[in-house]
């Protein structure tokens, strides 16, 4: 058996005996960006479904033709998307986790009613307050959000964070949590290799994980 499969097993044997209160509905998304389609396949042959990528060059690459073939493959954008690839992030993406400004929003809006298609969306918090990291602040989040719905019509489905770096996760989830609540938003987007199980006992409904499945990059 191809790595990758065992070492998504492991993680669902591991989520599982940890016991935690979740949402039956958590998805484990395999971030598979630098790695190529060969080391992939195995995984979507197991019957995996969510992949996630972060630049819209190589998800187009890797991933037009697999798509055709397989119209449930969900793949989602978790890196930071410029405007002028968003014609192209619109028709190969299916979620997208990191909308971050209202110029952004409105690219989006415009693109999806070209190809009438509507793609899931995260707004991405910066819920550390990090100068170099994206992402909307707390405060603003609720105009933004009203915004995006009212103006853009936009589907969001809920909110996505990288909290800072080497610190423990915990306190950012909970404040992400509260933000997601007031809001009524259901899906959380938060945990990747290192604390995705920290992020499912903040009620996570997406984890992001690449190294932990994959390997390490190089
Ligand atoms: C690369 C990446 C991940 C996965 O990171 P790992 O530590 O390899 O699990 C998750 N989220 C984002 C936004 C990423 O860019």
């Amino acid at each position: 058996m191809h790595k990758s499969i065992t070492n998504l097993i492991e993680i669902k044997r591991e989520i599982k005996s940890n016991n935690l209160n979740l949402k039956s509905d958590i998805k484990i998304i395999a971030v598979s960006k630098t790695f190529s389609m060969e080391n992939i396949l195995p995984l979507i042959d197991f019957g995996h479904i969510d992949f996630g990528e972060n630049k819209v060059q190589e998800a187009l690459e890797k991933w037009s033709e697999i798509k055709n073939k397989n119209s449930n493959l969900n793949l989602h954008m978790i890196g930071k998307l410029q405007t002028n690839k968003v014609k192209q992030a619109v028709k190969i993406f299916d979620f997208i986790h990191s909308l971050d400004s209202l110029k952004l929003a409105k690219k989006i809006s415009e693109e999806q009613i070209k190809i009438k298609k509507n793609l899931k969306i995260f707004i991405q918090i910066n819920i550390g307050d990090e100068i170099q990291k994206n992402g909307i602040k707390p405060e603003d989040l609720s105009n933004f959000y009203q915004t995006c719905i009212n103006d853009f019509k936009l589907d969001i489905i809920g909110l996505m964070c990288l909290p800072p770096n080497n610190l423990d996760s915990s306190k950012y989830f909970k404040k992400m949590i509260n933000l997601a609540e007031n809001l009524s938003l259901k899906e959380l987007s938060m945990g990747m290799s290192s604390d995705y199980l920290t992020a499912l006992e903040h009620k996570a409904t997406f984890v992001r994980v690449g190294s932990k499945i994959f390997g390490e990059r190089s």
